[in-house]
């Protein structure tokens, strides 16, 4: 959808809406429970000021439970912290579980909770016939509830941070969650923004980038599927990342076979077939292009379009029998894949001029060593990876770039830290995300302990008490 498009769908919502069910402007009417006044004033529902419970105080309450929120919030308890953890879904994972993502890149240099995670779904499933850092989804979720149990943190599902309250001093002293419980607020020493989408620091008022500083576009959304009834062996060819192939051959083929299917070519140029076992693979086949992550009404339809495209690719597949006749998809993302949203302005913005030369930093929390990973931001750009103006070295990610610039005790970890278009996409991946995400975590427990902020922090002096520092 064009900005444009976008942009005259959301004055209906403003204005038209409202007329619509019949509210007059200005005029009150009351509200549902009889309480209070509820007031419609030019295309904005006033809401009345209400109490909101405060349920609970910790030291460090992390927003988001996939890889990074994971980390932090592991490290920050297993550093003596009383850590809260808050996450939308119903597991802990986001896009390696809810978003049915398989595949931990950038995690061969990351020591300490990378590590641990992927030598435990390596033990408990010795034999599985896939790379090693492959994963079926469902062991994970158990894992990670395992581990954090473990260290004492304590989640909640189904519960979205909503907003967020400062203190006189710009310090960011409570979030206010909402879920079935209603809405009730919890008050925090450190508070580190794990949500992907950044919604945690944008609640809070701080700025933000996102897409390209020409156009605005971002990467596409994706909807992955779970696939059960083919066989590894029957469909070697088309399976991506097996020992011994090459990136794009296995792509090339799949993407042929799924046009000569089903009389379209996916919307994602090299669709990628990755094997979890033997007869039950992940398909990351789907672009969703210019549509916003962080806008409800995008990801629904693209969650929707998604869904559509990889039923229509299935059962063309299906219908050319053999070793396909039996191919279903036997589960879909609780969640569409999201690789870009906002990159909250931070303490410092890694550039693409660090990730060209290599940047190293005293205060690095890691190295990333993924390249630049564009997916086409329109569909005229090829559908496929991008070829960037932009190649990146190894490059360390500083700890300023995940502590907030305008609001303080607050951090980000994953991909909604501070950096810029092509240095995001390099960072984003999950190996990167968890090692972002146990240095916030490690952090801010210290922070809370020491009675510090997270920007009065030494990382290079705290990193050396961190236990996988003589790892590294
Ligand atoms: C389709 C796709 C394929 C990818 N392929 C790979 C790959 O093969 N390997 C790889 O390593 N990386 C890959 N990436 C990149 C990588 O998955 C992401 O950048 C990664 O998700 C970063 O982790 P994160 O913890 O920052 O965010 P997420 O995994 O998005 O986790 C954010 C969590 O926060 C929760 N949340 C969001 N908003 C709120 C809120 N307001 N309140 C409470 N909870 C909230 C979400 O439910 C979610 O659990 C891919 C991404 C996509 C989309």
């Amino acid at each position: 959808m064009s900005t444009n498009r976008r942009a005259d769908r959301r004055r209906f919502f403003q204005t038209g809406a409202a007329a619509a069910v019949g509210w007059s402007f200005g005029v009150p009417s009351v509200h549902g429970n009889g309480v209070s006044p509820a007031v419609v004033h030019d295309g904005t529902y006033i809401e009345p000021s209400r109490p909101v419970p405060i349920m609970d105080e910790a030291d460090v309450v992390v927003c988001g439970g996939g890889p990074a929120g994971v980390a932090a919030a592991l490290a920050a308890a297993r550093a003596g912290a009383r850590t809260r953890l808050f996450e939308a879904h119903g597991c802990l994972g986001g896009i390696w579980t809810s978003g049915l993502l398989t595949y931990i890149l950038d995690s061969g240099n990351k020591p300490g909770i990378m590590r641990e995670i992927l030598t435990t779904l390596q033990a408990r499933e010795k034999d599985a016939r896939r790379a090693p850092s492959m994963y079926d989804p469902e062991a994970v979720k158990l894992l990670l509830e395992q581990m954090c149990e473990e260290a004492g943190v304590e989640w909640q599902f189904h519960t979205q941070c909503a907003a967020a309250v400062r203190d006189q001093t710009n310090r960011l002293a409570l979030i206010v969650t909402e879920s079935k419980s209603g809405r009730e607020a919890v008050a925090g020493k450190i508070f580190i923004d794990c949500t992907g989408e950044g919604d945690l620091a944008h609640q809070a008022g701080c700025g933000w980038d996102y897409g390209r500083p020409e156009t605005g576009d971002a990467q596409p959304m994706s909807f992955v599927v779970l696939l059960t009834g083919i066989h590894l062996d029957e469909i070697r060819p088309y399976v991506s990342s097996m020992p011994g192939d090459t990136w794009a051959g296995p792509k090339d083929a799949l993407a042929k076979l799924i046009k000569e299917s089903s009389g379209f070519g996916p919307s994602y140029s090299k669709p990628s077939l990755f094997p979890i076992r033997e007869t039950l693979f992940c398909l990351m086949a789907n672009h969703e292009y210019e549509l916003q992550g962080f806008d409800a009404r995008d990801v629904t339809r693209a969650s929707v379009q998604g869904r559509a495209e990889l039923h229509r690719m299935i059962d063309g597949l299906r219908g050319l029998g053999g070793p396909w006749k039996d191919i279903r998809i036997c589960a879909s993302p609780e969640r569409i894949g999201v690789r870009e949203s906002r990159r909250i302005h931070g303490r410092y913005t890694i550039s693409s001029d660090d990730i060209q030369h290599g940047a190293r930093f005293d205060d690095a929390v890691c190295r990333c060593a993924f390249p630049v990973d564009v997916h086409s931001t329109t569909a005229d750009r090829g559908k496929g990876i991008e070829a960037a103006p932009v190649r990146a070295k190894p490059f360390d990610i500083p700890y300023r770039s995940l502590v907030a610039k305008e609001v303080d005790g607050l951090m980000m970890a994953g991909r909604c830290i501070s950096g810029d278009f092509y240095a995001h996409s390099a960072y984003r991946v999950t190996g990167n995300a968890v090692a972002m995400g146990q240095a916030a975590g490690w952090a801010a427990a210290a922070a809370t302990r020491d009675g510090k902020l997270p920007h009065e922090i030494d990382w290079s002096e705290l990193a050396k008490t961190a236990p996988w520092y003589e790892d590294d």
